[in-house]
């Protein structure tokens, strides 16, 4: 079937009083970002539906992207017709045969915008449900939970048909919650947290700390390429490297090693409020899940989050590690984020972190480095970049890229 438009719906954003209105226009902006390479497909975010013409382009392609906008409740691929009851029935015909199987259910869903068309909102489902059951053998009408829902819209400029819907992604539309900053590494669970944020609103700008020479290239490429990968849920995200290595260094040298990881730690975050409060970050984000690793317990979180009074968000922090690798694979960062390219973390971490740090000594510990002046000194060597859909950035290591996969 030639669709002419995919009628988009909205989801939660609907319960949403005086913020309605931006969250559509805020919606409308993100759907147009990512069909940016469908110029002839026109949106038009109105206050109850969003209307995508289509001008002749490929509606699966298309519907492709939708998939991944968040604040869609559903969508669906629609055929125009004359205001003109005849081209209402045999296109209504000509749908069902699409989908036809003896024995099957349907309704008539019709709405109506156009008030002077001919028939009302119930004339119009009950013609078209005989104009069907005339049609063809051995098919019923049934209002709840039929086999396929035929919807019609009649509106000024034709008539619209629909006969499949399909579950939009759900969530709030990105951008809506404000920014945040998103704590990157190359691993499996912050991306996820990534994707868990961005379902919620968020737009994220990623922060990721490298440590050359001790990190390679391709664990830069790597966190990259992740960033890429989620673009496809919100368009172009910003990227934001920090270089870690003089940290690391001082860190390892002056530090206790059982303290190694919780002053570490404290740098990165420090570093990430820095840049959040630059760019108007109103949280910082990260891949922390309650009692995975040393790190991620309650006592270590404590004596890091000590530095800011910034809310600290865990989209992650009650799922189990399969939970979270069930994410990585559906939005695909999974064979990514296991390729073993090690980041900063693992290189510089001590055989045996303390899991109960104590938050009074990490502060006298912390005292043989100098705080500022490194975190100044980092933030004036960070590189930003935006990537945007489609963009790749471990292509140059080809080979080695696919053995390891
Ligand atoms: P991940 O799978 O996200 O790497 P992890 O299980 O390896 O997480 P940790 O190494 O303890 O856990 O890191 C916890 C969180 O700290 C990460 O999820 C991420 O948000 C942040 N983080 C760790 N390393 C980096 C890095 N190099 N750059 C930016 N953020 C980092
Ligand atoms: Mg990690």
């Amino acid at each position: 079937m030639k669709y002419d438009e995919i009628m988009v719906r909205y989801g939660e954003l609907s319960t949403k009083g005086k913020n309605r209105k931006s969250f559509i226009d805020r919606l409308g902006s993100n759907v147009r970002n990512v069909l940016h390479d469908y110029p002839e497909v026109k949106v038009h975010p109105d206050h109850d539906r969003m209307h995508l013409v289509l001008n002749g382009s490929d509606s699966d392609g298309v519907m492709a992207r939708l998939q991944n906008v968040f604040g869609i409740e559903n969508y669906s691929p629609s055929v125009k017709v004359d205001l003109e009851q005849s081209a209402v029935d045999a296109k209504a015909i000509e749908l069902l045969t699409e989908q036809y199987q003896p024995g099957m259910t349907f309704k008539i869903d019709t709405r109506r915008s156009n008030h002077h068309f001919g028939l009302s909102t119930y004339e119009m489902n009950d013609h078209v449900g005989g104009v069907i059951l005339q049609a063809f053998d051995d098919i019923h009408v049934q209002m709840k939970h039929p086999d396929v829902t035929l919807r019609v819209e009649v509106r000024n400029n034709g008539i619209f048909l629909s006969s499949h819907t399909f579950d939009g992604a759900m969530g709030m539309p990105v951008g809506t919650a404000g920014k945040g900053m998103m704590m990157l590494s190359g691993g499996i669970d912050s991306p996820v947290a990534a994707y868990l944020a961005m379902k919620r609103g968020v737009q994220v700008e990623m922060v990721h700390f490298f440590s050359p020479p001790y990190t390679s290239q391709q664990a830069l490429d790597k966190a990259m390429e992740l960033t890429g990968k989620l673009t496809a849920y919100t368009g172009k995200i910003r990227f934001i490297q920090v270089p870690f290595t003089k940290i690391q260094e001082e860190v390892k040298e002056k530090v206790p090693e059982g303290y190694l990881m919780t002053v570490q730690r404290r740098m990165m975050l420090r570093l990430t409020v820095a840049l959040a409060e630059q760019r108007h970050g109103l949280g910082i984000f990260n891949g922390e899940s309650l009692g995975q690793v040393a790190s991620q317990t309650m006592e270590s979180m404590l004596a890091i989050n000590d530095v800011t009074a910034m809310p600290i968000l865990r989209p992650l922090v009650s799922m189990d590690k399969n939970e979270i690798i069930d994410i990585a694979k559906k939005i695909d960062t999974f064979d990514l984020s296991v390729l073993p390219f090690e980041d900063c973390c693992t290189i510089f971490a001590p055989p045996a972190p303390k899991t109960r740090p104590n938050l009074e000594r990490t502060r006298e510990f912390e005292k043989r480095i100098d705080v500022d002046g490194l975190v100044a000194e980092a933030l004036a060597g960070v590189k930003m970049t935006e990537i945007k859909p489609g963009e790749t950035f471990l292509n140059q290591q080809e080979d080695v890229f696919a053995e390891l996969l």
